[in-house]
C-alpha cells in the first residue's frame, strides 16, 4: 500500500505511521517527492491494515498497489525518477545520455584512448569491465583491481562518471570505492544477495535484464536494491534469448516502451549486447531512442579486431562519434534532445 501524507503532516505523524506498519509486520519506506510525501507499506498487506492506517492523523489517503513490484511501480511514484551521477550527469526525466567504453579494460593505453574518444563524441558516462562474466573459464576474466584503478583514473582525466560491473558480493565494496555507478550484469539479475549488497552502498545501480527474465521478474529484482533505501536504480535492456541465431540476442524494444509505462525508473538500452554485431548497433540505437529509452550503453574499443572480449559488437571511437551525431538528430526530431555532456574540466 501507499500511504499518502497530507501536505501539512508532521514528522511525528510519519513516525506514528511507520510504527504502526511495523506492528502489522510490514516494512515502511518513506519516499519524499517534490509534490507529495508518501510511505510505502511493503509486505503482506491486508484490507484491515489499509483501513486502520487511513484513519491515522496526517494521512490523506491509502492507495492499494496492485502490481507485485511496489517501489519501482508507477502506481507508487507517478513521476519519472531522475538518477543523479557525478559530474552533474542526470539519467531519466526526458533527456537521454550515452554510456560508452570498452567491454573490458585491457591496458592503460586502451582505456585512455577509448575514454578520450567517447568524451570527444559527447558521451556522458564511461564504461569499462574489470570483472568479466565469461561463458568459458578460459576466456579473459578482466584485470580486477588494476582495471578499477585504470577506469577511475581515465574517468577523472576526461571528467566523466564511470560505471563497472560487480560480479559478486565479494567485489561490491571495491567497485563502490572506485566507480560512480555499479552495474549488475544479466547473469546476476536474480542474484538477490548481490542486489541487496549493491543497494546498501547507496550508489546508483544499473540493473541489466536477465537474458531469459520477464519484465515482471526484472522489476521485482529492482525491488531488492530499492528496498535497501536506495532509489537510484536504472534498468538496462540488453537483449533476450530467442530462437534467432543470426544475432547474439534479440533487443526487446517492446520492453523499453513497456517498462516506461509500468515503472518510473530510467531505462537504458544496450544495443551492443542486444545485437552482438557492430553494424547493427546504430540502427538499434535509433530504434531504442524512438521507443523511449533514457539512454544508450554502447561498447567502444580503439581496436575492435584485437579486443579481448566482445570485439564483434564494439565500435571504434570514430564510428561511435558518427553514431552519436546521427542519434542526436533523431532525438531532437523527437523533441527529446540528449543531455548536455559533463562540463569540461578546468585543466582540460
Ligand atoms: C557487459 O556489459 O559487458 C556485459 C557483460 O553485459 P551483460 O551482463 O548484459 O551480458
Ligand atoms: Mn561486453
Amino acid at each position: 500500500m501507499i500511504v499518502v501524507m497530507r501536505p501539512d503532516h508532521t514528522p511525528e505523524q510519519v513516525q506514528a505511521v511507520m510504527g504502526r506498519l511495523v506492528q502489522f509486520g510490514l516494512q515502511g519506506q518513506p519516499i519524499q517527492g517534490v509534490e507529495r510525501s508518501v510511505i510505502a507499506g511493503l509486505g503482506q498487506v491486508m484490507q484491515d491494515h489499509r483501513d486502520e492506517i487511513s484513519m491515522m492523523a496526517g494521512v490523506d489517503e491509502v492507495i492499494r498497489v496492485t502490481k507485485p513490484y511496489k517501489l519501482s511501480s508507477r502506481e507508487t511514484h507517478p513521476k519519472p525518477t531522475i538518477v543523479e551521477l557525478s559530474h552533474g550527469v542526470k539519467v531519466g526525466g526526458g533527456r537521454p545520455v550515452f554510456m560508452a567504453g570498452p567491454c573490458a579494460i585491457e591496458t592503460e593505453d586502451q582505456i585512455m584512448t577509448a575514454a578520450r574518444g567517447v568524451r570527444k563524441a559527447g558521451a556522458h558516462v564511461l564504461r569499462g569491465g574489470a570483472f568479466k562474466p565469461r561463458t568459458s573459464p578460459y576466456s579473459f576474466q578482466g584485470l580486477g583491481l588494476d582495471a578499477l584503478k585504470l577506469l577511475r583514473t581515465a574517468g577523472d582525466e576526461v571528467g566523466m562518471p564511470v560505471i563497472t560491473e560487480c560480479l559478486s558480493e565479494r567485489d561490491v565494496d571495491l567497485c563502490a570505492q572506485y566507480s560512480d555507478v555499479l552495474q549488475i550484469g544479466a547473469r546476476n539479475m536474480q542474484n538477490f544477495v548481490l542486489l541487496q549488497e549493491a543497494g546498501k552502498t547507496g550508489k546508483p545501480v544499473l540493473l541489466k535484464r536477465g537474458m531469459s527474465a520477464t519484465i515482471e521478474e526484472w522489476l521485482l529484482a529492482s525491488e531488492y536494491i530499492m528496498s535497501q533505501n536506495n532509489p537510484n536504480v536504472m534498468l538496462c535492456e540488453r537483449g533476450i534469448r530467442t530462437f534467432e541465431t543470426a544475432t547474439r540476442n534479440t533487443l526487446d524494444l517492446n520492453a523499453l516502451a513497456m517498462v516506461k509505462r509500468l515503472s518510473h525508473l530510467p531505462v537504458i538500452a544496450d544495443p551492443s549486447h542486444g545485437t552482438g554485431k557492430w553494424y547493427l548497433v546504430r540502427p538499434m540505437s535509433m530504434a531504442s531512442i524512438a521507443a523511449g529509452a533514457d539512454g544508450l550503453m554502447i561498447e567502444v574499443h580503439p581496436n575492435p579486431d584485437h579486443a579481448l572480449s566482445d570485439g564483434a559488437q564494439s565500435l571504434t571511437p570514430n564510428n561511435f562519434g558518427e553514431l552519436a551525431a546521427d542519434v542526436r538528430v533523431l532525438a531532437e526530431a523527437l523533441s527529446r534532445p540528449f543531455a548536455e555532456p559533463p562540463a569540461a574540466l578546468a585543466s582540460a
